[in-house]
């Protein structure tokens, strides 16, 4: 009976001591706790499975409530704990866009640029209508012009990209991974009216793949017809040289807005 007590009791202890490291000890933005890391790899296994679990084309757009509903009641909370966390606090200096969904997402088909293939991407209509017009204007002007290389990604894409490079690269610091992956609702390209588009040659120079750097991107003639022409088709350039939200300079990240 003695016995039975001591186990009862050292488990009750076991899991006392594993809420208060999970839920009230504050996550410590270089070092998660023991048992924070160990229920971010959870996280970031269940995500992974679920994932592989979509459609390959679709794992871009994955609904953020249909990601996180892998999760149980622990996990969840967990996650909600970290993403209620201000990015700003994490170093993070970009604006918060929205974690609304889009009402007109329309796929736009696989490109081949140099060897390789954009992959099926999506876009919200109304912008994707405008890069039409706007690669027509180009390819008559200079016979040559830009692709979809990265369009829409879910707020749920950006919980699965957290919380995967959150327990791999990242080694558990939620500083050195906000470096690097937007929280929900931080990414542009999530933007469910005023989304970003990153674009790239036919030739597959995108400024930021293979060892690329955005010098190249500059070089193209169809970046300086984006400067002059762009804002014709709706679409500005998000983070020029020395922006005010001191994010790095993307010469290929543009983002569709109404003026
Ligand atoms: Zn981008």
């Amino acid at each position: 009976m003695k016995k039975i007590m001591v186990v009862i009791i050292s488990i009750f202890i076991a899991l006392l001591a594993y809420l208060v490291l999970l839920f009230i000890e504050k996550p410590d933005y270089i070092h998660l706790n023991f048992v924070q890391r160990i229920v971010t790899s959870e996280i970031a296994a269940k995500f992974d499975e679920k994932l592989n679990n979509i459609p390959k084309d679709r794992r871009t757009i994955v609904d953020y409530d249909t990601l996180i509903d892998c999760l149980n009641f622990y996990e969840k909370n967990f996650v909600r704990r970290i993403f209620s966390i201000n990015p700003k606090e994490l170093g993070f200096k970009g604006p918060l866009y929205s974690v609304a969904k889009p009402y007109d997402l329309v796929e736009v088909p696989s490109v081949k640029v140099g060897y390789r293939q954009t992959g099926i991407q999506f876009c919200p209509e109304h912008s994707y209508k405008d890069y039409l017009s706007m690669a027509d204007q180009m390819q008559k002007d200079l016979g040559r012009k830009l692709y979809i290389d990265s369009g829409y990604r879910s707020p749920g894409r950006q919980a699965y990209l957290f919380f995967h490079y959150l327990a791999t690269s990242s080694k558990y610091s939620l500083i050195e991974n906000a470096k690097w992956i937007a929280m929900p609702g931080y990414s542009q390209h999530g933007d469910p009216t005023d989304n970003a588009i990153d674009f790239c040659s036919r030739d597959g120079i995108n400024g930021f793949s293979d060892n690329q750097t955005s010098a190249d991107f500059i070089r193209l003639p169809e970046y300086k017809w984006m400067l002059e022409n762009a804002g014709k088709f709706n679409f500005y350039l998000s983070y020029p040289v020395d922006n005010k939200w001191g994010v790095g300079f993307e010469p290929w990240h543009w983002h569709w807005e109404k003026k």
